[in-house]
């Protein structure tokens, strides 16, 4: 039987570290002057899970947020989402929460996200505590994990990776993987491999 395919996108402000992220924790590499134009659309991983085989597809922007030109073709049909800020711009958490609204708008109020406070290797620690409490207010009120990471040093890639898959997985096994007329809310759509039409760009 074909995996199943299941979308996951980036999200956040330009120069957050999106694609250095995805290019860390896919290709175990930092480019310091990392460039938008020459990353894939989507990075690709294999997952198993009670027994089901999933292909997980990790879709990066091409540097549209920079001109607020995500269209919802890039939102559509995804599964879970990683939210990145720098914590050395504070700005860049709270349009956070815009994205997720975005994101929530398109996809639905139940989508499972994760937060990714960035650039960590840079970070002092009282800029980390003055803006701590208001992250995990939100994180408390909205239901989602949040972890500081460093694309750099690839601190806590692993665990954020680990955390949104795990979240999603659990939830579609709530749901019964797509099968059980009882589940709640609204039912992650798992489209067989061969359905997925796989574009060079999303948009
Ligand atoms: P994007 O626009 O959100 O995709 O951001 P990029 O991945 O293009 O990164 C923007 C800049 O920040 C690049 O110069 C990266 O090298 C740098 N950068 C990204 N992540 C980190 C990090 O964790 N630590 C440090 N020191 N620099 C980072
Ligand atoms: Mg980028």
């Amino acid at each position: 039987m074909s995996d199943h395919a299941l979308k996951f996108v980036i999200l956040g402000e330009g120069r957050v570290g999106k694609t250095s992220i995805l290019t860390r924790y896919f290709s175990k590499k930092f480019n310091e002057g990392e460039k938008s134009t020459v990353n894939p659309a989507f990075h690709e991983k294999k997952h198993t899970y009670n027994g089901k085989n999933f292909d997980l597809k990790f879709w990066d922007t091409a540097g549209q947020e920079q001109f607020n030109a995500i269209n919802n073709m890039y939102y559509q049909n995804s599964v879970g989402a990683l939210l990145v800020y720098d914590v050395t711009i504070p700005e860049t958490f709270e349009k956070v929460k815009s994205w997720v609204n975005t994101l929530q708008e398109v996809v639905g109020k139940d989508i499972i996200f994760v937060i990714a406070g960035n650039k960590f290797d840079l970070a002092k620690k009282n800029m980390l505590d003055e803006n701590k409490a208001q992250i995990d207010n939100y994180c408390e009120q909205e239901k989602c994990q949040h972890f500081y990471t460093s694309a750099k040093t690839g601190f806590n890639l692993e665990e954020t990776f680990n955390s949104l898959i795990t979240s999603v997985m659990k939830k579609m096994e709530n749901e019964n993987f797509g099968g059980n007329k009882k589940g709640r809310g609204r039912k992650l759509e798992i489209k067989e491999q061969s359905d997925v039409k796989e574009k060079k760009k999303c948009c």
